[in-house]
């Protein structure tokens, strides 16, 4: 049928152009009804990046990222099925999930390695999860059911999400910021948020995107940006966190700028629950300079 179809057209490229659409569409009903599945076939796990403080390169904290292991297609990583999750709702039950076990496991470090008393537990949140009128009891049931403090409760929303959901329920945030969690914002800089709104959210952080940590030590300009998120934040009395800091180069520009805490694979990678303890007490156990080898997957 696609051979007459492109015959008639007069060639060939419509005819492969229709099977690669139909493939992608087929794909795509695969991985919806697989994900659907996943929850109780146990194939979605936690890793665990290190949050650090800049000045003495110890960490503060986890955040915790979704993992897939499809049994066929293996590793699937967020940015292809996070976006599915959302489209359909399964990111209900997924991100409840995901509450209840990334701060189960990180007030497990808490109680058990003495390094990781007071970290706290960064937990990423979707829109979609934020305007649901149950989101406030999911999340205070997550934080009774692992005994954790809230105030060590970090959760990341994007600032496009933010800026998408202009009818965000004001009695949601109220209800979180009774229980005593933190909002960071995440990905900042890629939208645009007002400092109002910033206020308005009652945020306790602020995320500097990756992108700008790039720049460091290259191009003025991601200096630039940072250091005029660093003034807003600075007189909003809210914390920053760069991300994605990958070299010593990066780590001694965000030292100069003045910025508290940061993340990377300079110092790791996001790492399975299993080898967390063993890296913590390497750290602690190193003499002072010496790093460990960041984890390699
Ligand atoms: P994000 O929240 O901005 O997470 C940071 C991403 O940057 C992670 O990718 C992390 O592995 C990666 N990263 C960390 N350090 C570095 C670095 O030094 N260099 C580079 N090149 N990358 C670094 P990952 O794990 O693939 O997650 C992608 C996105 O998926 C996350 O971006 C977040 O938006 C979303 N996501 C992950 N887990 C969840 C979840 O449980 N719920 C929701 N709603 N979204 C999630
Ligand atoms: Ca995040
Ligand atoms: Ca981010």
């Amino acid at each position: 049928m696609y051979k007459a179809k492109a015959k008639s057209a007069g060639g060939d490229s419509s005819a492969v152009y229709d099977v690669r659409m139909t493939g992608r569409a087929v794909g795509r009903l695969d991985l919806e009804s697989d994900l659907r599945l996943a929850l109780g076939r146990n194939e979605l796990s936690l890793e665990y990046q290190p949050i650090m403080d800049v000045a003495t390169e110890m960490p503060v904290g986890f955040e915790a990222l979704l993992r897939w292991r499809h049994r066929d297609q293996g590793l699937i990583m967020p940015d292809t099925f996070i976006p599915i999750a959302e489209e359909t709702g399964l990111i209900l039950p997924i991100g409840a999930w995901v509450l209840r076990e990334a701060l189960r496991q990180v007030q497990e470090w808490r109680r058990s390695v003495p390094a990781a008393e007071n970290f706290s537990a960064a937990v990423n949140v979707s829109g979609r999860q934020l305007v649901a009128k149950d989101f406030p009891e999911i999340v205070e049931e997550a934080i009774l059911f692992s005994g954790i403090d809230p105030a060590a409760v970090h959760l990341e929303v994007t600032e496009t999400v933010l800026m998408d959901q202009p009818d965000l329920p004001k009695e949601t945030l109220q209800r979180l910021s009774r229980l005593g969690i933190g909002l960071s914002i995440d990905d900042f800089g890629t939208g645009y948020s007002s400092l109002s709104y910033l206020k308005w959210l009652s945020a306790r952080t602020v995320k500097i995107d990756r992108t700008f940590v790039e720049e460091l030590g290259s191009d003025p300009h991601g200096a630039t940006i940072i250091e005029l998120v660093l003034g807003m934040a600075g007189s909003l009395n809210l914390d920053v966190i760069a991300e994605g800091v990958e070299s010593k180069v990066q780590l001694s520009e965000l030292r100069r700028l003045g910025v508290r805490h940061a993340q990377g694979f300079l110092w790791s990678k996001p790492m399975p629950p299993a080898p967390v303890p063993s890296w913590l007490t390497a750290l602690t156990a190193g003499s002072p300079g010496q790093e460990p080898s960041p984890h390699v997957r």
